[in-house]
C-alpha cells in the first residue's frame, strides 16, 4: 500500500472519528457507558447534523490547503485565521470549537508583533492537545521529503515548528513528535505492532535532546512495556495534550479495526472529537479506506470537497518521491 493510499485514508479516518466524537464532547464517560455512541449521531453538544466535523478537521484542511504549496509558517498561519475569522475549512461556514491557545496564538500573530513560529503559548499550561489534533498532514509532508533517518532529525524539527505555531511549550512539540514516529512506523510497515517500534523510536530521539529530558517523564507511561495492559480507568481522555496521545494510542493497541477504534476513543468521553481523531487518522492508516464504514462517509459535511484537497495534496507532494 503506497503512502498514497494511505494518505486519504487517514485524513477521513481523522475526519470521521472528529465527527462522531462532535455531538458528544464533554459528555463524561459515566454518560457514555449509559448511552455508548454507536455510529454517526446529528444534534447534541453543538446542535449540528450529523457528520459534523470540527476544529480539528478545519485547522488539518487548513494546513493541508498549505503544505501542499511548500511548508510556509505564515501561508498556514493565514489559512487558520481565514478559518477563525472567516469560517473557511468549516462545514456549513461556521465556527463552533476552537481552543484558547489557538485563539490567543492567532491574536498574536495578527498583531503582527510575532513571527509566526513564535506565536504559540510556551507555558507548561499551554500544554492542550490544539497542535496534535492538526499535526497529521505534517507528517505525510515529512514522509514525503524526508527518507530514512532525516525524518527524525529534520521532519521532526519542522514537525516541531509547525506545532510552535499555536503551542510551543517542548511537550507539545513532543507529543506531536511521538504521534509522528508512531504514524511513521505504521506507514513503514502495516502492522499494528509497528505502533511500539514507533515508540521506541522516539524514546531514542528525544533522550538525545537535552531540550527535552525533563519532559521525559510526562511521556514514561506510554513508552512503558506495560502500557498496552492499563485498564480503562486509568486512561484519561481530557484536553490535556499526554491525556490525548496516550487516549489514542491506547484506542489503536486495544482494538483490531477502524470503527472499534474510533468509537472506543469517542466513548471515553471529555475531548471526544480530538481523542476520536487523533486515534483515527492512526487507524486510517493501518486499516485503509476500506475500513471505514461507507455509511459514515456518506454523511460526512464536504467529504468530496476533503477528497479533492487530498488529491491535489498528494499531486504535489507525493509526486516525485521514492514512494
Ligand atoms: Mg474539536
Amino acid at each position: 500500500m503506497s503512502l498514497q493510499t494511505k494518505w486519504k485514508a487517514a485524513i477521513l479516518g481523522h475526519a470521521v472519528g472528529d465527527a462522531l466524537g462532535v455531538p458528544v464532547e464533554f459528555r463524561p464517560r459515566s454518560y457514555l457507558k449509559k448511552h455508548p455512541v454507536s455510529g454517526m449521531q446529528g444534534y447534541g453538544t453543538y446542535h449540528l447534523p450529523k457528520g459534523t466535523w470540527s476544529d480539528d478537521t478545519s485547522m488539518t484542511l487548513a494546513t493541508i490547503d498549505s503544505l501542499q504549496h511548500g511548508f510556509d509558517a505564515r501561508g498556514i498561519m493565514d489559512r487558520f485565521c481565514a478559518w477563525a475569522n472567516d469560517a473557511a475549512y468549516t462545514p456549513y461556514e461556521e465556527v463552533f470549537d476552537m481552543g484558547m491557545a489557538t485563539r490567543q496564538a492567532l491574536l498574536r500573530y495578527l498583531s503582527g508583533q510575532a513571527e509566526p513560529v513564535q506565536c504559540g503559548g510556551a507555558g507548561e499550561m499551554d500544554n492542550g492537545n490544539g497542535s496534535l489534533m492538526r499535526i497529521l498532514p505534517g507528517v505525510f509532508y515529512c514522509k514525503a521529503r524526508f527518507s530514512g533517518e532525516r525524518f527524525f532529525s529534520e521532519g521532526i524539527k519542522l514537525l516541531h515548528s509547525l506545532s510552535d505555531l499555536t503551542h510551543a511549550h517542548p511537550r507539545s512539540e513532543m507529543a506531536c513528535g511521538i504521534y509522528a514516529c508512531v504514524a511513521s512506523a505504521l506507514l513503514d510497515c502495516r502492522r499494528k505492532e509497528s505502533v511500539f517500534e514507533g515508540l521506541a523510536k522516539a524514546k531514542r530521539v528525544y533522550e538525545a535532546d537535552s531540550r527535552f529530558q525533563p519532559e521525559m517523564v510526562h511521556f514514561e507511561r506510554l513508552m512503558q512495556p506495560g502500557f498496552l495492559s492499563l485498564p480503562e480507568a486509568d486512561i484519561r481522555s481530557s484536553g490535556y495534550v499526554v491525556d490525548t496521545l496516550e487516549a489514542a494510542i491506547w484506542c489503536l493497541l486495544t482494538t483490531d479495526n477502524y470503527s472499534d477504534c474510533v468509537l472506543k476513543a469517542v466513548n471515553l468521553g471529555e475531548d471526544t472529537d480530538t481523542v476520536a481523531a487523533v486515534a483515527g487518522g492512526l487507524a486510517g492508516m493501518l486499516y485503509g479506506l476500506d475500513a471505514i464504514p461507507e455509511e459514515w462517509l456518506a454523511v460526512l459535511a464536504k467529504r468530496q470537497w476533503i477528497e479533492e484537497l487530498c488529491d491535489r495534496f498528494a499531486a504535489n507532494v507525493f509526486n516525485g518521491t521514492a514512494d
